[in-house]
């Protein structure tokens, strides 16, 4: 087999690993691709959620509108994922399971970018926002440096 067609085959295995866009999430696929993080708002108690559902989890309004957040948080949990599951990472293993708090609310879970060797619990983290193996631009994060802050 060529390195096109391995290469090509793994941008297969990873599109395939990609949830469906349906009418109800493309706001926040469009928004990534436009270098925004959006999410659904409840119109009644303003509660920010992800992933996209037809209610607010807090409150059950089936009223909501799609608001670009900061894409600031707070890395809460991670994981280094050594072992192959699917051959869609193989390039990028070992690689990094991100679990982030964002500062409107809702957890998002992630990777890094530029993964330094000495995370810690609570790390500032910003959205960065990256063509992945297909045609979709995928959400990352990146750790915050004071410079990003100036
Ligand atoms: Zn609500």
């Amino acid at each position: 087999m060529s390195v096109q067609n391995d290469t090509q085959s793994i941008a297969e295995s990873y599109d395939r690993l990609l949830p469906e866009i349906t009418p109800e999430n493309r706001p926040y696929w469009d928004g990534l691709a436009e270098g925004e993080l959006r999410l659904q708002c409840c119109d009644a108690c303003g509660e920010y959620r992800f992933p996209d559902s037809e209610v607010c989890p807090r409150c059950l309004s089936g009223s909501f509108g799609w608001r670009a957040v900061s894409g600031k948080g707070r890395l809460w949990s991670w994981i280094r994922m050594h072992q192959r599951y699917l051959s869609a990472f193989d390039e990028v293993r070992p690689y990094l399971v991100a679990y982030i708090k964002l500062d409107e609310g809702p957890p998002i879970i992630s990777t890094l970018v530029d993964v330094p060797d000495d995370l810690e619990f609570d790390l500032p983290v910003r959205a960065v926002f990256e063509p992945g193996l297909s045609e979709r631009t995928i959400l990352k994060f990146a750790i915050e440096t004071p410079e990003d802050a100036a």
